[in-house]
């Protein structure tokens, strides 16, 4: 039988390419919520809409048609039809992503359409709050992490060839959003009760797939 699967934890611990290749090992579909926030961001940056304006982002969440579109390998996330993919890794989307993402009309939005996808199971989605808000009766819970310094890394290496950025403004960029996904009064980032720790610090890709596919089947 299908199940629903849950992996969440801090940027940049690989929740991502980790869940997208045990989708893909077990035939599940693959739903980024990270790409979902990072993708009103963008709109909302785009529309020149700042997040302290509460109930402006409000009005203009629930207003909005967003869609998830499941393409081979990534996930096109759609706003009124149009295609926010190509800008929502930048730093300045990862820079503001956390303060959009706090306001509670955006949350309830968004985690609604989430568990509308995952309703007849066979979905490993990744976020922040999957296994204790979003999906908390997921059959499989994983809080994914490593150290600070290795998270700084992989990101770093996804995007030096497109930004101009230093290791240790990664670093420091990684940290304070962590504290503020940590530290938000609406399901902050933690690890659920019964999600399985995963530290990747010292595994690579495949290891990570592996352990989590092998919970999946037991
Ligand atoms: O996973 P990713 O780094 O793309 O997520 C971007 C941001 O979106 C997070 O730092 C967090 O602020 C927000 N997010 C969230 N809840 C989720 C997924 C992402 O608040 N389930």
């Amino acid at each position: 039988d299908r199940i629903n699967v849950a992996i969440d934890g801090p940027a940049g611990a690989g929740k991502s390419t980790v869940a997208r290749l045990v989708a893909r090992e077990l035939s599940y579909i693959y739903v980024d919520t990270g790409a979902m926030y990072r993708a009103i961001t963008w709109y909302m940056i785009r529309e020149g809409i700042a997040a302290e304006e509460h109930e402006l982002v409000d009005r203009k969440v629930q207003g909005m048609v967003i869609e998830l579109l499941p393409e081979k390998d990534v996930q096109k996330v759609l706003i009124n039809g149009e295609d926010m993919t190509p800008h929502i890794r930048s730093l300045q989307v990862s820079g503001q992503v956390s303060q959009y993402a706090k306001i509670e009309g955006v949350r309830s939005r968004l985690s609604q359409l989430q568990r509308h996808m995952a309703l007849r199971k066979g979905v490993v989605m990744d976020g922040r709050d999957i296994g204790t808000t979003v999906l908390p009766d997921a059959e499989v819970k994983i809080f994914m992490t490593a150290s600070v310094e290795e998270r700084a890394l992989r990101r770093y290496k996804e995007l030096k060839d497109t930004e101009t950025v230093t290791l240790q403004q990664l670093e420091h960029d990684i940290a304070a959003r962590d504290r503020l996904d940590e530290g938000r009064e609406i399901s902050p980032l933690c690890r659920a009760e019964d999600a399985i720790l995963l530290d990747t610090t010292h595994m690579d890709i495949h290891q990570a797939v592996e352990a989590i596919v092998s919970h999946c089947r037991t």
